[in-house]
């Protein structure tokens, strides 16, 4: 049982005990925006000229530098930096925390500060290139912005005026940004949004979506008195620094937390309770401790009561309208009794007894459990979604949603600001990214564009991809070498990026795009239950505005010709539509200037002054406008405290002609509100007459409610019911691929998922302090399966997929479930022997040879110390850079959230005498026949859809397009 503990100390008391302790030693105290005391960090009123001694002169000469804030855009949590420009030269010489950013708080992680690297490193892009020989040759040739604009716009011009504005797709890595880029290719008409949702967040992500409407959770941690993380969250999470911070802060305070993770990873080792379960079985573990919670009747009964739609599920599931609150709990005393602890502790491989003890812990935390999984298990696993969902089922049994320390929704703790423009939603609907077998696919099937293009369902003239790697980082990475190298699939490769990477080799252009201090950006994370909004921003370029100078676009201010991407996509929509016949220009237009393309400064000073409550008043009190404060601090609070959205009432003016239907659904004609916040939220149906739903009924009162088709927390969806998965309508447990049943004797569970703390994608790849810090990526393999496999640490061995086999070595640990392997995918960067275009300090130099079907790569050359303009390159020491393991995993798309299931079925053994540490060989011959019993899976929306449509139009959904190309195609008659 858990200990007696402090609960509940709120934030400003914490504050003001901080604040007491420095005054008292006599010291200055420095809030910060988020009234976290840095002792160290410079107050902002002198950050115009902050001078420091610089500690590599021996002369230990002051250096005057400008503080001036942007955001990391190494990885998605976009904590504040604060660059220190020199005011000599204009040089960014570090970057720190931003204490004024309310997520971050001054803090980052080791990725954070290395954006130094990135600006600096040697092998940068700093010129748009183009293809000078076939693809992949390695062969370029410099080429102008102009020209590069020209042919790209004329492509993109002649596909939209040809109407095939399928034809255009973006694909986008690391988006880092709230909506711009959606919002060019809306004001191009085309269906174009892909992402690589689908080999990273989807299942996570489908099972909040079902429960809640909102698709990821935003957990009150440092008001929690129990956090369970089914992942290493704390150490590399989604979010991680601004939420390990809030976790170490409830720690402090004495709460527990619960790790489920295979791995004793940095997160399980600062666990009170590490939890190593088979690979899938998670569901079943809490579906489990959910059915202990209602037998033992510790769950919430009025909020359960209040908030559940157990009317629909008896009304509508069961049958029984007029059922009351009582047989709904007599039901619900039934619905997981299979799920017994000892049927949990079978399927998990963990003792029944620890189960039953973390069930314990998990019913003392009431309303203070913050829960949170991502990746990890919903991401390795066959039916994964399910984790998120019977995760999210204890929270909403224990009415531990959208309260002080439990977990809420994620569109409540963030904030979009309305943009300039909004351009319409597309009149067209791309079926290479929304296939119609997958309906309820959470994201695009991005994964999956080389089957789908070699089945002829379209091709691209232009595809452009951002951030984004997908020969590295997707699955079958040499189908996508296939794809990327056939002009007649791929017609214009554009790569958008920093720097050079596996997927760029095979591009006709690489543009250089600007680092997270070179470039604008808006965005709004869910780290606490607030709202706040962050600002990336071109360092330079604003220290030299600050300094009085004129400046124009961001190629002026950053190295070599490097823009950034929004006066990018503003210049290239001018091309496209040059006259605004096709009225694409005039989201592009400066309305200060009439006729002359938007400026950056234009754009986000509309949005500053216009778009986020309380931001102008809070910059008049400073005695500057809203740009200028955004400028000079980079984050702003927008409110705090959000709360239980759900429980607000609705206002009267709403409710003038509102009808309640027999589920308690309040329905109305009046005009919804302008909300000042456009967080995506889903869109539930209106009634038959066509009002829109408002609200729900709860004990004499309209409240807001949940944006789902019932209006409340969806314990049975209607529409996996009626999408045709009414087996999944009530949170389940859906066996893994990997489940022990479906392995064959000799093979082991691969997890390809962890991070690693120091590094991300291939973002980081260029920064030499992380690649000293971290570069290899053993197989962690269980003592007592190495004592099987005569195995040991350093030991070269084979590890087989289905597709395939890598080298690897092994790393023998008691730190891993035994049965499991675990590889981490940050590594095994490469580039071509003959095209050496890539981070030196990272990428192996390989052979990649193709014979037939089957491709072997070898690598040619380690990492080896170079001479360039940083000396530092001539000091590396190491020569490792891993193993690229991710190219031997054939596709495995979930039927329901469309999630690429990347844990594998492998076999280990130790290698032959003719493997050399990091062989890749894939047998493409395999490919189709590894996929036919996926794709054989999915049901499509032909033959389940119960309205006709292609998917239920309240699903999120990135670059919504219109609603009536949601209709399925007639089908002509054969
Ligand atoms: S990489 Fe680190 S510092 Fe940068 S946003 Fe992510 S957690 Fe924050």
């Amino acid at each position: 049982m858990p200990e007696p503990r402090e609960t509940g100390k709120r934030l400003d008391e914490r504050v003001s005990a901080a604040r007491a302790a420095v005054e008292a030693r006599g010291e200055t105290f420095y809030p910060g925006a988020s009234r976290i005391h840095l002792a160290a960090f410079p107050p902002k009123e002198r950050w115009g000229d902050w001078v420091e001694v610089d500690a590599r002169d021996p002369a230990r000469r002051e250096r005057h530098y400008m503080l001036v804030p942007t955001t990391c855009f190494n990885c998605e949590s976009a904590c504040g930096l604060v660059a220190y420009v020199d005011r000599e030269t204009l040089e960014v010489r570090k970057l720190e925390g931003n204490p004024e950013h309310p997520g971050s708080r001054g803090r980052n992680c080791a990725k954070g500060p290395a954006t130094l690297n990135q600006l600096t490193d040697p092998d940068r892009i700093l010129a748009p290139m183009k293809r000078a020989g076939e693809r992949g040759s390695g062969r370029w040739t410099e080429v102008s912005w102009d020209d590069a604009l020209a042919d790209i716009a004329g492509r993109i011009r002649t596909a939209i005026t040809e109407h095939r504005p399928n034809a255009v797709m973006y694909h986008v890595g690391r988006p880092g940004e709230d909506g711009f880029t959606e919002r060019v290719l809306a004001a191009w008409g085309v269906d174009g949004h892909n992402s690589h949702t689908n080999i990273c967040s989807s299942g996570g992500r489908a099972g909040y979506h079902y429960w809640m409407g909102f698709d990821r959770p935003s957990p009150d941690y440092a008001n929690a008195d129990v956090i369970v993380l089914v992942s290493a969250h704390l150490e590399s999470g989604h979010y991680f620094n601004p939420h390990a911070q809030r976790i170490v802060e409830a720690r402090q305070r004495g709460a527990k937390l619960v790790v489920l993770d295979v791995r004793l990873s940095n997160t399980a080792s600062q666990a009170d309770h590490w939890i190593a379960p088979q690979p899938g079985s998670e569901a079943a573990i809490f579906l489990a401790i959910a059915h202990h919670l209602v037998v033992t009747q510790r769950y919430q009964r009025e909020f359960v009561r209040r908030w559940w739609n157990w009317q629909e599920y008896m009304t509508v599931a069961l049958g029984r309208p007029g059922a009351t609150f009582d047989d709904f709990e007599r039901e619900l005393a039934t619905l997981w009794s299979r799920y017994t602890f000892d049927f949990a502790a079978r399927e998990a491989g963990v003792d029944a007894g620890v189960l039953r003890e973390l069930a314990e812990l998990i019913a003392s935390a009431g309303t203070r459990l913050a829960t949170h999984t991502w990746r990890s298990a919903a991401a390795g696993n066959l039916g994964g979604w399910q984790v998120s969902r019977t995760l999210f089922l204890l929270n909403a049994l224990l009415g531990a949603v959208a309260c002080e320390g439990g977990t809420y929704p994620n569109g409540w703790n963030k904030f979009v600001p309305r943009p300039m423009y909004t351009p319409p939603h597309p009149h067209t609907w791309n079926e290479l990214t929304w296939p119609v077998e997958y309906p309820l696919a959470m994201n695009e099937l991005s994964f999956l564009l080389p089957q789908l293009i070699a089945e002829g369902r379209g091709a691209l003239d232009v595809y452009f991809t951002r951030v984004y790697n997908p020969v590295w980082t997707n699955p079958d990475g040499t189908n996508w070498i296939e794809l990327l190298s056939d002009p007649a699939k791929i017609g214009l490769h554009v790569a958008l990026t920093p720097t050079w990477s596996e997927t760029a080799q095979y591009a006709d252009y690489v543009l250089p795009m600007g680092h997270g201090s070179e470039r604008h950006d808006l965005h709004s994370y869910e780290t606490h239950d607030a709202q706040w909004i962050g600002f990336r921003q071109p360092v330079v370029r604003t220290a030299k505005q600050q300094l009085g100078a004129t400046v124009g676009d961001t190629r002026g201010t950053s190295p070599g010709q490097v823009w950034e991407e929004n006066e990018f996509w503003i210049a290239l929509s001018w091309r496209i539509d040059p006259d605004g016949a096709l009225g694409i220009r005039r989201y592009f237009e400066s309305r200060e200037r009439p006729g002359e393309p938007l400026g950056v400064d234009e754009y986000y000073r509309h949005i500053f002054e216009r778009a986020v409550p309380g931001l102008p008043a809070h910059a008049a009190a400073e005695g500057t406008t809203p740009l200028d404060y955004m400028r000079r601090t980079g984050a702003f609070e927008v409110r705090r405290g959000v709360g239980a959205v759900h429980e607000e009432r609705v206002p009267a003016d709403e409710l003038d002609d509102a009808v309640t239907d027999e589920l308690g659904r309040v329905f109305t004609r009046a005009p919804r509100p302008a909300p000042d916040n456009i967080v995506p939220v889903p869109t539930p149906d209106g009634d038959a007459a066509g009002r829109r739903l408002v609200g729900v009924a709860v004990d004499g009162c309209v409240a807001r409610g949940f944006p789902t088709p019932s209006g409340r927390l969806e314990l049975w969806s209607r529409t996996l019911a009626e999408w045709g998965w009414p087996e999944y309508a009530l949170p389940t447990y859906i066996e893994s691929h990997v489940h022990p049943r479906a392995l064959a004797a000799d093979q082991l569970v691969l997890i390809p998922t962890f991070r690693l703390p120091v590094q991300i994608h291939t973002r980081s790849a260029n920064a030499k302090w992380l690649d000293e810090l971290a570069h290899t990526n053993p197989l962690w393999l269980h003592t007592s399966d190495a004592a099987r496999l005569g195995l040991g640490t350093g030991d070269l061995v084979r590890v087989e997929t289905e597709l395939g086999h890598f080298v690897v070595k092994a790393w023998v640990t008691e730190g891993i479930r035994p049965g499991v392997v675990a590889c981490s995918h940050h590594m095994g960067r490469w580039k071509l022997d003959g095209n050496e275009r890539g981070p030196r300090t990272m990428a192996a130099t390989v052979g990649l040879e193709r014979a037939g079907a089957t491709w072997t790569m070898r690598r040619r050359r380690g990492v080896t110390p170079y001479a360039s303009s940083d000396p530092d390159t001539r000091r590396i020491w190491w020569s490792d850079a891993g193993v690229h393991q991710n190219l031997t995993f054939p596709v495995h798309p979930d039927p329901v959230s469309g999630m690429h299931c990347w844990h594998q079925a492998v076999r280990v053994r130790r290698a032959e005498p003719t493997d050399q540490y990091a062989d890749i060989v894939v047998d493409g011959d395999r490919r189709r026949a590894l996929y036919a019993p996926w794709a054989a899976r999915t049901r499509s929306a032909e033959a389940v859809s119960p309205d006709g449509t292609r998917r239920p139009y309240w699903l999120l959904r990135p670059l919504k397009p219109a609603r009536e190309v949601y209709a399925l195609p007639v089908k002509k008659p054969t």
